[in-house]
């Protein structure tokens, strides 16, 4: 078989529980991942035949993705904010939408900031990663409760030449003792522990301390909220992402421990996605 029909077969079978979009470019990267080539010499080599060896392990990977494992797992890696991180099932897959957050948080941060920010359940390092890229001069903190976890962030930030940067394994606050931060970012668990979204697609793959957080999925961000105060330095900031239906909720709850100039961030869904406010 030449790569276009192999091609045209795996996108067909993925069509399955894909857009038609979806499908092709998965089907894609599949074997650009097998055939390690970028997909412009893919598609200008759509007439060569295919190894034997080389469709064996197309039809392995391919066989993995129907069976619904994400395939950001599958091929190792996801681009956050223009960022190649590994992802492995120890670590929740960054999302577009999570982009509205870093972004957020750069516009509270000046390009020459010396500030210190803290990122908790880095999971990746995603959030921090991004921060500290762009903001050379700031000294990013990144906490995650899960060793596991925190060793792929550590290896992103090596694999991505990032210096600005230290992690330290927490369950939210508990091991930064006194130390306080000018900046305040977390993407926390906030789905609803009985969500059925959580047995469906990415999600049944992904760790659920990553995902759900109590009956209402606000349990962690009660936590941060109430916790962050002491760990902010005046007129500091503490910006959360959370559910699409959760932002009046966040807001009222920071409002209730003190922050001003709280307000919201929609997400490129029309979404709001991430609240923040100022402590005094
Ligand atoms: N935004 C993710 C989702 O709904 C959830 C990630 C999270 O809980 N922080 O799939």
């Amino acid at each position: 078989m030449n790569i276009h029909a192999v091609l045209h077969e795996a996108q067909t079978a993925l069509a399955g529980f894909l857009s038609s979009g979806e499908a092709k470019h998965e089907a894609q990267y599949l074997l650009q991942h097998i055939l390690k080539v970028n997909r412009a010499w893919l598609i200008s080599h759509e007439n060569d035949a295919l190894q034997p060896n080389i469709h064996a392990g197309f039809q392995a990977l391919l066989k993995r993705r129907l069976k619904g494992e994400p395939i950001a797992y599958i091929l190792g890696y996801r681009e956050f904010y223009g960022l190649k991180l590994k992802v492995t099932p120890d670590t929740l897959i960054p999302r577009p939408d999570t982009e509205t957050l870093v972004e957020a948080a750069l516009a509270k941060i000046p390009h020459n900031s010396t500030s210190k920010i803290l990122d908790l359940g880095t999971g990746t390092g995603a959030i921090a990663l991004a921060i500290a890229r762009h903001r050379p001069q700031v000294y990013v903190t990144a906490t995650d409760a899960s060793q596991a976890a925190l060793n792929i962030a550590v290896e992103n930030a090596q694999n991505l030449n990032i210096t600005n940067i230290n992690f330290f394994l927490s369950d939210w606050f508990s091991a930064l003792e006194d130390e306080k931060f000018d900046v305040i970012v977390s993407n926390p668990p906030y789905i609803e522990q009985d969500d059925v979204h959580l047995q469906q697609g990415d999600l049944r793959f992904e760790p659920i301390s990553a995902l759900a957080s109590g009956k209402d999925g606000l349990d962690a961000i009660r936590h941060i909220i109430k916790t962050a105060p002491r760990h902010l330095n005046p007129h500091g900031w503490l910006m959360l992402e959370h559910g699409y239906n959760q932002a009046s909720e966040v807001r009222k709850l920071l409002t209730q421990h003190g922050f001003i100039a709280v307000s919201s961030v929609k997400d490129f869904g029309g979404n709001e996605r991430v609240t923040q406010g100022c402590i005094v």
